[in-house]
């Protein structure tokens, strides 16, 4: 009987295949997507922000060679749809392949014996990213989301999705932009928002999360000290703390992360882009 039942609680979903829904073929891992005003997008599944007249949504860092922008034309619910909450979707997609570097095993980080001694930790990292998941998940609501700027004025250090190893053998891509800051400076907020998180993790040292709205996050990792409380609203160009060298880090630098849903985005990229459609607030 369970089995009967189970098989209406799966959602039905017929989708067509087209060719231009957006008029690109591929994208760049990290890349802000901007969307047609009308209609409802899912990018990998996730629904696109809308703001100032306009969707966004960033495409991912993931090991995926392809990510699928999905159309939502009708959604219907048939009577046993609604009792098991599942539904009737009519769509369009179209697949685009996902540009990014390759993750090859090489680059290895050179870090420390003793700051590599404090962050192997991978029973608590594992604690620590399930709390994080729970407060990226966490929606805020701000229609003025504003332009944003760049937590401090330096030079690169290492780029978004470049491929890196762990001592032990893992490899990964990295999820944010570093910046030179060899000593402590004031690491300020990207844009207007709320601080989500304000304290010391293994791999991101003291870190400070803050989220802008419309599923927009900005991260500031490795701080040598955190100005900020969770809860407290900040403006754009408002400090957040420090620079530092803490966790899992060569030397000292600022590691900031975008993110979108859980999707990382290249800062590099996204900043110019977004601040061509943003109205100041
Ligand atoms: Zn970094």
């Amino acid at each position: 009987l369970l089995i009967f039942f189970s098989a209406f609680t799966l959602s039905d979903y017929e989708s067509k295949e087209v060719a231009f829904l957006i008029p690109q073929s591929s994208v760049y891992a990290g890349e802000l997507l901007h969307l047609p005003a009308k209609g409802e997008y899912l990018i990998g599944g996730k629904k696109a922000s809308y703001y100032n007249g306009r969707q966004f949504a960033v495409v991912g860092l993931s090991k995926n060679k392809q990510i699928r922008i999905t159309k939502i034309i009708d959604r219907k619910s048939s009577f046993y749809h609604r009792l098991f909450g599942g539904k009737i979707y009519r769509s369009e997609h179209q697949v685009l392949e996902m540009k990014r570097p390759k993750l090859y095993k090489d680059n290895l980080l050179r870090l420390p014996a003793s700051v590599w001694k404090k962050v192997n930790r991978q029973d608590k990292i594992q604690q620590e990213r399930n709390k994080l998941r729970k407060i990226l998940n966490t929606e805020y609501a701000n229609d003025d989301l504003g332009c944003l700027q760049y937590p401090i004025e330096s030079v690169r250090v290492s780029k978004f999705a470049a491929p890196r190893t762990l001592p032990n053998g893992y490899a990964y891509y990295h999820t944010g932009l570093d910046l030179r800051s060899r000593s402590p400076e004031p690491i300020l907020s990207m844009g207007d928002g709320k601080v989500i998180l304000a304290e010391h993790m293994t791999s991101p040292g003291n870190m400070v999360i803050v989220h802008h709205g419309k599923g927009l996050v900005s991260r500031y990792m490795h701080l040598s000290k955190i100005d900020v409380q969770v809860g407290q609203q900040v403006k754009k160009g408002e400090a957040v703390g420090l620079s530092g060298g803490t966790g899992r880090v060569e030397a000292p630098h600022l590691h900031w992360e975008i993110m979108w849903k859980g999707n990382h985005a290249n800062p590099e990229h996204f900043v110019p882009l977004w601040n061509r459609h943003c109205s100041p607030t």
